[in-house]
């Protein structure tokens, strides 16, 4: 941290008072390569840099700064300006809170027919955070933007009463930041509760990178790794959903040693990441990093398009430039790590896949699909857009062939799912 001049603190302290920060020893000392840490990845992927917020936004933090206002006297600076960030894009707010004996469960957000995202209270942090995340107003207290939940009973009448539900999967921030004894009282409810339609319980974790020795060395490690082992063996299929953005997130011993010790237990790693720019924007990096997920035993399952929200703009990648480092990648790796699928946008009626660009009977055009659907009837069903260089979102795409919607946009679905 010597390294860092009085302007560059200065800037982390200013861009901290907004966004979240939080690192480690692990990320400080075995992922960042100080040498080169100013365009170093895993630098931009926890340091606040200038360029996340606006300059005006930047230049007003500063200016109160300096005059040593505190950190309460700024609150209200600060919340107005994390506003002006879209804390919550895709309308996961407001949309998608299931309600159990009319009681509603905001911590539980149930878009697509199959997949239930839980996100139990005290999983709410992270071991380390993302620059760029898109869950970031949960950590930064904004009270009534916090997702959370701790009613497990409740999500059990839920999932009960929900026989289309197969998956539920635990989320957060980073759920593995619960002690062992913590998420242990999670799942053993859920098991004892002995839900037979419940087949697929599934972890979102980015801990692999930040914090490996969860899994190795640390007290409980043992313990959580016998717990996985009990679903694994309830009959459920335990999978491990592994936030990786940059192959260096699998070089060291003790992510090896991790990765090794959860597979043991019969759980699948299946790993997620959006395409970043300045951190993984270039498809050789995807190629190695699907290649060596595969050889360590990890199933590649998507890339993502990065969210518009927070420090979006400084991360930005065109879903043209997204769909060429995807190809890029695709078609350099063997058969068995192109079980990956993407680039993919969730947004508000589904997660939307760039399939392909195309000139079609003179017109230029993205050839999109739903991987989700907020109507599963739109699964599968390619459709055409203007092809816009430009574009970083679904919202920035206009329908192609003179049309004026798109065909899901014609669709009517339920008022309480509208955006
Ligand atoms: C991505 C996502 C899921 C999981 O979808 P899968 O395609 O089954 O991995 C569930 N809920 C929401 C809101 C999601 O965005
Ligand atoms: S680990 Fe996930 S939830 Fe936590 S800061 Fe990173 S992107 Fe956000």
């Amino acid at each position: 941290m010597e390294l860092l001049s009085e302007e560059q603190k200065f800037i982390i302290e200013v861009v901290g008072h907004v966004l979240p920060f939080k690192v480690n020893n692990y990320v400080l000392d075995e992922l960042i390569d100080w040498k080169n840490f100013e365009t170093d990845p895993m630098y931009l992927l926890t340091f606040p840099q200038k360029g996340m917020l606006s300059e005006d936004h930047f230049n007003e933090v500063a200016h109160w700064l300096k005059k040593g206002t505190d950190k309460y006297a700024l609150k209200p600076v600060v919340d107005r300006i994390r506003l002006d960030l879209n804390p919550h894009p895709a309308g996961q707010k407001e949309q998608n809170v299931p309600s159990v004996h009319g009681i509603d469960l905001p911590g539980v957000q149930h878009k697509y027919n199959e997949t239930m995202l839980f996100f139990p209270r005290r999983g709410q942090t992270c071991h380390a955070y993302c620059t760029f995340c898109f869950r970031w107003p949960q950590f930064v207290g904004i009270s009534d933007l916090k997702f959370a939940m701790n009613e497990t009973n409740l999500v059990i009448d839920y999932i009960k009463a929900h026989p289309e539900l197969t998956d539920l999967i635990f989320t957060g921030g980073d759920p593995m930041i619960m002690s062992t004894e913590v998420f242990a009282a999670y799942l053993n409810e859920l098991l004892e509760a002995d839900i037979p339609h419940l087949k697929n319980i599934r972890i979102g974790s980015k801990s692999l990178t930040f914090w490996p020795y969860k899994y190795t060395t640390d007290p409980g490690a043992k313990e959580l790794l016998d717990l996985f082992r009990k679903v694994n063996e309830s009959g459920k299929h335990l999978t491990f959903m592994a936030h990786f953005n940059h192959p260096v997130e699998l070089s060291t011993p003790a992510v090896a040693e991790a990765i090794k010790n959860i597979r043991e237990t019969g759980t699948q790693i299946r790993t997620q990441a959006p395409v970043m720019k300045g951190i993984n924007d270039d498809g050789d990096l995807w190629a190695e990093m699907w290649r060596k997920q595969t050889t360590m035993g990890c199933v590649p399952y998507y890339m993502f398009v990065a969210r518009d929200t927070g420090a979006r703009d400084f991360f930005a990648v065109s879903l043209d430039n997204c769909y060429e480092i995807f190809r890029k990648a695709y078609s350099q790796v063997s058969g068995i790590a192109r079980t990956v699928r993407g680039p993919s946008m969730s947004a508000a009626p589904g997660k939307v896949q760039v399939l392909g660009k195309q000139e079609i009977m003179g017109q230029e055009v993205f050839v999109l699909n739903f991987l989700q659907g907020r109507n599963p009837d739109w699964v599968g069903r390619p459709f055409f857009a203007k092809y816009n260089p430009d574009a970083a979102w679904l919202d920035e795409l206009e329908p192609a062939f003179g049309e004026d919607e798109f065909f899901y946009e014609r669709e009517s679905v339920p008022q309480e799912t509208l955006s």
